[in-house]
């Protein structure tokens, strides 16, 4: 473990999936190939079009339900997303030594708890192809608790539901922004996942704790 996390005072583990857990290559693919790819066939433009009126779409839902509801894109871009997701199951990676970590954490019998952005749906069809399920003590997903991560809102109702004690946590996340809030609303320990994707180069953060790899936190 990194000598700044002190394990022995740690009793909750809050994990973020997509590009914490989970190679984001599969969410970077699918958003910007797949989904511009399918709705070009569709309405019959180019890709590079269809492309661009996308990632004007994306942005403007950006941090809000929406943008983490795979029902309302499938209405907006008249696409079935959940089973355009099932097309590229293959792509849904677990990161490196991650599960080794999470095996380690039930050992140590921390509580385990998987808090993510990403829709009930999503979250399905990735643990029925990571099988990494078993390792959590609770799942919630932002979209259940009526906000996003990164407001504050979605903390306080976590802390209720999940009932993990802010002074004894850490939390890894992958989006800065998120990080933010976790240490606003008094999360102790964070911890920045800079790798991603196995496909991009690693994101950048003044703010937190950084680590790359999960092998760091054995
Ligand atoms: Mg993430």
């Amino acid at each position: 473990m990194l000598k700044q996390i002190p394990l022995d005072e740690i009793k909750y583990i809050l994990l973020d999936m997509d590009g914490t857990l989970l190679d984001l290559y599969f969410d970077d693919y699918f958003w910007g190939h797949l989904v511009p790819e399918k709705y070009a066939e569709k309405h019959n433009i180019t890709f590079g079009a269809a492309k661009e009126l996308l990632f004007t779409t994306y942005k403007s839902h950006e941090k809000t339900l929406n943008w983490c509801d795979i029902d309302f894109w499938s209405k907006e871009l008249h696409l079935d997303i959940p089973a355009l997701k099932e097309q590229i199951r293959h792509l849904i990676e677990v990161h490196p030594h991650v599960i080794d970590f999470l095996k380690m954490m039930r050992k140590h019998r921390k509580k385990i708890f998987l808090l993510t952005n990403a829709h009930f749906k999503t979250v399905k069809i990735k643990f029925n192809k990571t099988q990494i399920g078993k390792y959590f003590d609770d799942v919630l997903c932002s979209f259940d608790v009526g906000h996003p991560k990164e407001f504050i809102e979605f903390w306080q109702k976590a802390e209720r539901k999940l009932k993990f004690d802010k002074e004894h946590s850490l939390f890894i996340d992958d989006t800065e922004d998120v990080l933010k809030t976790a240490k606003e609303f008094g999360i102790r320990h964070l911890l920045f996942k800079a790798r991603a994707s196995s496909k991009a180069e690693p994101k950048k953060t003044e703010k937190f704790l950084t680590i790359h790899d999960f092998r760091e936190l054995m």
